[in-house]
């Protein structure tokens, strides 16, 4: 895909943008952390400021393929109206037909939101030709398409990937930025490269894991994830977060690891706890010792030390996943001390990367700053795919 810096006058065109406003939001509605709508503005503007209509069509969480008001893109169209610094007009449906008037009577220099394209069961059906029906809708109303929704370049979507093969279409700036960001932990990362690997499911992360096997130097498994592998190994893990069916296949990642040399790294220690809440009593445990009626819920000091230890040494670090269940401030501590390390090695040098997803809200939330790494992704799932090295199916273009 070509970026939209090649593109020219667009007066007189309508430009159909696929972002990524999928952010999170409070019991209230209220926005809690706009880095991806913050993140989509220069793409739109740069479309306005060559005479386009600009149409953004968006998701926001799982409203299941139905029309459901607590997944409204009513804040969305908000913040982004005054990020732009431009009235943002909201349709009262997807591609359907308010989008459809809305957009015929659109102006250079107007800015049209479609309302929640998860809304419609075809976005993300299985079936190639019912999502067509979609990309159709949406590519009717459009003369070309940019996809700018980094978090959504994995998936086989109607607004993502069908629509490119309906349009000219040309990738955005947050695209090309976090393309450019990744590749460079692809492609020919400097070294030592460490990966740092937490969360909640090792199944959605394993393949991923064994894919860089082959390019990084080592790789520190945290998290919800680790309990899997240290039962694997032989370790007493009590209540902990377990995923037993992977139990072979995380043995088999480890010998893979031994195999090619790379240095694959536990945790040692634990903060345990007798529940799962924040109140919840808690001490510090061996990581192959958790008492039985006990459960892992952070790294523990000695973890936390050897962890950043390793991260200063490296010249790469790509870091994806919580170490803890840092949404409790008492088991954040393990999270936010891998985040100070990243931004210790980023000031020393260090090409450094928060993969997305949670990682990228835990940094937020703590107050680090964009410039303390040198890429925040706006996509856990699609970093993650991307780093696989086999390429991002929205990104594939017409
Ligand atoms: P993922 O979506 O796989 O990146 O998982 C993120 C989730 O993992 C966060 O909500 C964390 O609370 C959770 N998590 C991290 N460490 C643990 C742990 N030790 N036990 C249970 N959940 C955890």
């Amino acid at each position: 895909m070509e970026s939209i810096e090649k593109l020219g006058d667009l007066t007189g065109k309508t430009a159909l943008v696929r972002c990524d406003l999928n952010v999170p939001l409070n019991e209230k509605g209220e926005i809690t952390d706009d880095r991806r709508i913050r993140e989509s503005v220069p793409t739109i503007k740069d479309l306005l400021s060559r005479g386009a209509k600009v149409i953004v069509t968006a998701h926001l969480g799982r409203p299941g393929g139905k029309a459901d008001p607590a997944f409204s893109l009513a804040p969305v169209a908000q913040r982004l109206s005054g990020l732009l610094g431009t009235p943002v007009i909201l349709a009262k449906d997807a591609a359907g037909e308010d989008s459809k008037k809305l957009a015929k009577d659109l102006k250079p220099g107007e800015v049209l939101l479609l309302e929640n394209i998860r809304f419609r069961p075809e976005e993300a059906s299985k079936d190639e030709e019912e999502r067509m029906k979609l990309a159709k809708d949406l590519a009717s109303m459009a003369d070309l398409f940019v996809f700018d929704g980094f978090g959504v370049a994995h998936r086989k979507h109607a607004s993502s990937y069908d629509v490119s093969k309906l349009l000219p279409s040309y990738m955005g700036f947050l695209v090309a930025k976090e393309e450019k960001a990744l590749s460079r932990a692809l492609e020919d990362p400097a070294r030592p490269y460490t990966v740092v690997m937490g969360g909640a499911k090792v199944s959605d992360k394993l393949k991923v894991i064994v894919h860089l096997l082959d390019v990084a130097d080592r790789i520190l498994v945290a998290g919800g994830m680790a309990y899997t592998f240290i039962k694997a190994s032989g370790g007493q893990i009590g209540q902990s977060l377990v995923e037993l069916d992977m139990l072979d296949e995380a043995r088999e990642c480890m010998r893979i690891a031994k195999e090619k040399g790379v240095e694959f790294l536990l945790p040692k220690d634990l903060v345990a706890a007798d529940a799962f809440s924040n109140d919840a009593s808690s001490k510090i445990v061996d990581a192959y010792k958790v008492p039985e009626n006990m459960m892992g819920m952070d790294v523990g000091p000695k973890t936390c030390e050897e962890f950043a230890a390793k991260i200063a040494d490296s010249k790469t670090v790509f870091w994806n996943g919580p170490l803890g269940v840092f949404e409790f401030p008492k088991f954040a501590k393990g999270t936010r001390f891998i985040a100070q390390a990243m931004k210790k090695a980023t000031e020393n040098g260090a090409f450094t990367i928060i993969g997305g997803g949670d990682s990228a809200a835990a940094v937020d939330a703590f107050g680090f700053k964009d410039g303390d790494f040198s890429h925040i992704s706006t996509g856990g799932g699609a970093s993650l795919e991307f780093l696989k090295g086999e390429g991002l199916p929205a990104l594939e273009g017409k």
